[in-house]
């Protein structure tokens, strides 16, 4: 018998190209090709890249470069370019690393199997169906708890800072229909969390229905049976409405958190920046929020060294931060990408007082997480169970106060095995750490052959 063709997918950058990969594998499996994650076995690696910021430029083509080396040991026999660096740059992929056989910007996914067949003599026939979405059919390389839901491709927004929507386009959205059966099916694989992402979640449907739908998006998901935690990630802060709190606070399986990107405080930066609102909105949307839902995580992200921000205008930023007590924050030093308008902006501020605020604003932030996190000290907290580490015996889990991969954990000791992971279960938090919780198991233990435990009641799987 022939042997399998092997592909492998690198995917690199945020969860929305991890949502794309996922898609590249489903199809290249539905056409025949064997999957491997051993990057030294596949005939053919496809790599989805990231060409968000310049720093993302120089990691990716370093990445290629370093896999580009597999092929000239022979290992592999095609190297794929895909995504949103080759969308922006393709030229400079090509020049970087000459190895790339083939290079497919944003949108030309469906053609991977095509080119991976061309690659290596694979007798594709007719590529098969793509279903209806680009996301369709996927598999799922998350661990199995957890799952992002793309919900809508693109952005309408034109933040000046941004290369999104020259690479990605005008947003569209997917059908309601289409989203809910595509979530039923994974909670019906064993999923318990279901993250939605996009460029710009609270725009969703606007473009479909011509009004945001994500309430009705929201209320619907948060209906089915066997969904543990809904998580929304990347709101626009002057489009999250009333109805979206309501919706959000009325049921239970959305988490308490929200993750909406505020970029910076000052009315004249966010002007600048092309973006909407003000401190005094955003303080609003805040009230209403912890009103709504007092236990409520709120993530955010903020840019400093925006091209005009000046010591007052940074002020006015670490002010506002003092003020709000984000739960989780996260600081971009402000990249000048070329295509975007900030690039040509004048007023640039200077790299070492960029990274001087950056420094600044984490460390204020860090004294606050500091002060939220020991307000759970003694708390008792439901966590998923995500790692386990050998050595330690400690586990890193996760409330629904964290995201995976962008937040703290909530490190859990006490168990000596690997056999919690992928569980849910209570937990009581002993320490605060400025981004980690220590805890212990809550539950009480029951002896069972003098040797071994269980847990109790909350073990859910
Ligand atoms: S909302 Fe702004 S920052 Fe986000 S992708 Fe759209 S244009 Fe870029």
């Amino acid at each position: 018998m022939k042997k399998p063709v092997k592909c492998a997918v690198v995917s690199l950058g945020c969860p929305k190209n991890l949502v794309d990969s996922e898609g590249m594998l489903g199809w290249l499996a539905q056409n025949g090709f064997a999957l491997t994650t051993d990057l030294e076995r596949a005939d053919v690696i496809v790599v989805n890249t990231c060409g968000f910021l310049k720093a993302a430029v120089d990691e990716n083509l370093q990445e290629l470069k370093r896999l580009a080396k597999l092929k000239k040991q022979g290992k592999c026999k095609g190297l794929i370019a895909v995504g949103c660096l080759v969308s922006r740059f393709p030229e400079l992929v090509k020049q970087v690393v000459p190895e790339v056989d083939a290079c497919l910007g944003v949108g030309e996914y469906h053609r991977v199997p095509e080119l991976a067949a061309q690659l290596t003599g694979f007798p594709l026939s007719v590529p098969k169906s793509l279903g209806e979405s680009p996301c369709a059919p996927r598999i799922i390389s998350t661990p199995h708890w957890y799952a992002y839901l793309k919900i809508a491709e693109g952005c309408d927004r034109t933040c000046t800072f941004c290369v999104i929507p020259a690479i990605r386009g005008k947003q569209k959205s997917r059908p309601i229909e289409g989203l809910v059966a595509e979530a039923k099916e994974l909670v019906g694989q064993g999923v318990k969390e279901l993250i939605l992402i996009a460029q710009d979640t609270t725009r969703y449907g606007v473009d479909l229905y011509g009004k945001p739908m994500l309430p009705e998006l929201v209320s619907r998901l948060a209906r089915i049976d066997g969904l543990k935690w809904l998580r929304l990630l990347y709101c626009y802060p002057t489009a999250v409405s009333d109805r979206l709190i309501e919706v959000m606070a009325s049921h239970e399986t959305v988490a308490r958190y929200i993750d909406i990107p505020f970029q910076h405080s000052h009315p004249d930066i966010l002007r600048a920046m092309g973006r909407g609102g003000d401190d005094e909105l955003f303080s609003r949307l805040i009230e209403k929020l912890r009103a709504a839902m007092p236990d409520i995580a709120i993530r955010t992200t903020f840019i400093v060294g925006f091209p005009g921000e000046t010591e007052r205008h940074f002020e006015h930023l670490l002010n506002f931060v003092r003020e709000m007590k984000f739960d989780r924050l996260g600081v971009f030093a402000f990249s000048p990408e070329p295509g975007t308008p900030a690039f040509h902006l004048p007023n640039q501020v200077p790299n070492e007082v960029t990274r001087e605020r950056y420094h600044l604003l984490l460390a204020v932030q860090r004294e606050i997480s500091l002060q939220r996190n020991r307000t759970f000290v003694g708390r008792t907290l439901e966590v998923v169970f995500e790692r386990w580490d050998p050595r330690t015996g400690v586990y890193e889990a996760r409330s629904q106060y964290e995201a995976p991969e962008i937040d703290g954990v909530v490190k859990v000791k006490g168990w000596m095995n690997d056999g919690l992971v992928g569980k849910f279960a209570n937990v009581r938090v002993i320490k605060a750490l400025p981004y980690d919780l220590i805890a212990k198991f809550a539950v009480e233990r029951r002896r069972k052959n003098d040797r071994q435990f269980e847990l109790r009641a909350t073990d859910r799987v």
